[in-house]
């Protein structure tokens, strides 16, 4: 006997459709370089949707069918590249918009990959190990035929992390009567995963944000950095911060937003949070709400929580100086113009929060050359590509006289394109 699965209430702000928001950018870049209308209506929707079902027995006896979805959206550079997100509020528009990005991110970081995402409507704070272990594996099983070190490679999003790439690798390999460690990345490093993998998006979080305030002749020792979100992302990119320099004067999780102005001790908040999960209770400064932290006065806004933070209706009310998005999508596409506007630098999430797919690239490299490379070597690397990215990305956008968001999309389309068009399509 199945039973239907209950949703907890929606975590999002519903302000915008995540898929609207990607293509209203896509849509602006286009126009710019007048991109043919064919290649326009080939690139605006995902190759591949796939909904899967994914009936588990839990703990207490009971069966659920949970949903599980996996959407390509482009393969033209190469075999699809996209983590997988478990979230009680996902749904096929968010895994559709996040797949497009994934292709638009790994274009501009000039990775041999196309772009995909995946994700599972569940809660994972009420699932135990075990659940999760059999949802991961259900799932994998069900997307044998999408998933392949030359096809698919799914990765860590949010809620996921390297046990469960373990899970995957292991449940292909299973299936396939072999070893194959390159059908995933973010793995634990004993069973083929990369050094630097998992500080890898902090720090190109970081890396971008150095280069940004090079560009604005500011140095990071002057400035202040508030960050929304202390998952992987957010509190890498605060300790990296921190440790050029910066003043770290905000930070805030699902308890809420901790203001200090004079700075608050990151790497305690981490220790903090790895004991007791959340921020909350550990004095980090006065209590704020998460709306709260994104309008104090900072010169860098590092949001990396989740999509839609910043809207039409608080955008006006932001006082960075600078934005360095460290999650995907965080700005509605409508808040745009308005950040534009008031003179804010946006380092857009498809440059600046590539540093964990770039490592991810690394991890597939080394899986296929069966020999790995030391951290000082990944982080070099992954230094020199992030610099190239942002410097492509920045000239683009001063060429055609726009923002770096939009100089990114064109940049990203127009190599996706040029692909296309040597490829043919098959018809
Ligand atoms: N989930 C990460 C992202 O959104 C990493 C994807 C990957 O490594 O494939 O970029």
């Amino acid at each position: 006997m199945t039973e239907q699965y209950k949703e907890p209430a929606p975590y999002k702000k519903d302000s915008e459709n995540p898929f609207e928001s990607m293509l209203a950018r896509f849509d602006k870049a286009c126009e710019i370089i007048n991109l043919d209308e064919g290649i326009y209506n080939y690139l605006k929707s995902p190759v591949k949707q796939v909904i899967v079902s994914i009936p588990i027995q839990l703990d207490n006896g009971k069966v659920v069918a949970f949903e599980g979805y996996r959407v390509i959206h482009n393969t033209a550079l190469g075999p699809s590249k996209g983590g997988v997100r478990f979230a009680h509020d996902i749904d096929l528009d968010e895994v559709k918009a996040l797949s497009a990005w994934m292709t638009w991110k790994c274009a501009i970081a000039n990775l041999p990959f196309g772009g995909a995402k995946g994700g599972v409507k569940c809660d994972p704070s009420k699932l135990s190990m075990s659940e999760l272990e059999k949802i991961t594996r259900r799932y994998t099983a069900n997307l044998l035929e999408i998933f392949g070190p030359d096809n698919d490679i799914p990765a860590p999003d949010m809620n996921t992390n390297e046990q469960i790439m373990a899970w995957i690798m292991d449940t292909y390999s299973m299936h396939q009567r072999k070893f194959v460690t390159g059908v995933v990345t973010g793995k634990p490093i004993i069973i083929g995963g990369s050094r630097g993998r998992r500080e890898a998006t902090g720090r190109g979080v970081m890396i971008a944000t150095l280069a940004a305030l090079k560009k604005k002749g500011l140095n990071p020792e002057e400035t202040t950095t508030v960050v929304q979100g202390f998952g992987n992302v957010g509190s890498v990119s605060a300790q990296l911060m921190a440790e050029q320099g910066s003043k770290i004067i905000a930070i805030s999780d699902v308890s809420g937003g901790y203001y200090n102005e004079s700075g608050i001790n990151i790497n305690k908040a981490i220790e903090f949070v790895q004991k007791n999960k959340v921020l909350e209770g550990g004095n980090f400064g006065e209590k704020i709400s998460n709306e709260e932290l994104l309008e104090l006065k900072c010169d860098i806004l590092i949001p990396a929580a989740r999509e839609d933070q910043i809207t039409s209706q608080n955008a006006s009310k932001i006082k960075a100086r600078l934005i360095v998005e460290g999650a995907n999508g965080p700005t509605a596409a409508d808040a745009d113009q308005i950040l534009t506007d008031k003179g804010i630098m946006v380092i857009p999430d498809i440059l600046a929060n590539s540093g964990g797919v770039i490592v991810s690239y690394f991890e597939w490299v080394q899986n296929r050359l069966g020999y790995f490379w030391d951290e000082a070597d990944i982080n070099n690397r992954l230094n020199r590509m992030m610099n190239e990215a942002f410097e492509f990305v920045y000239l683009t956008a001063l060429e055609k006289e726009t923002s770096m968001r939009i100089g990114a999309y064109i940049y990203a389309i127009e190599k996706v394109s040029t692909a296309l068009k040597l490829r043919g399509i098959y018809s």
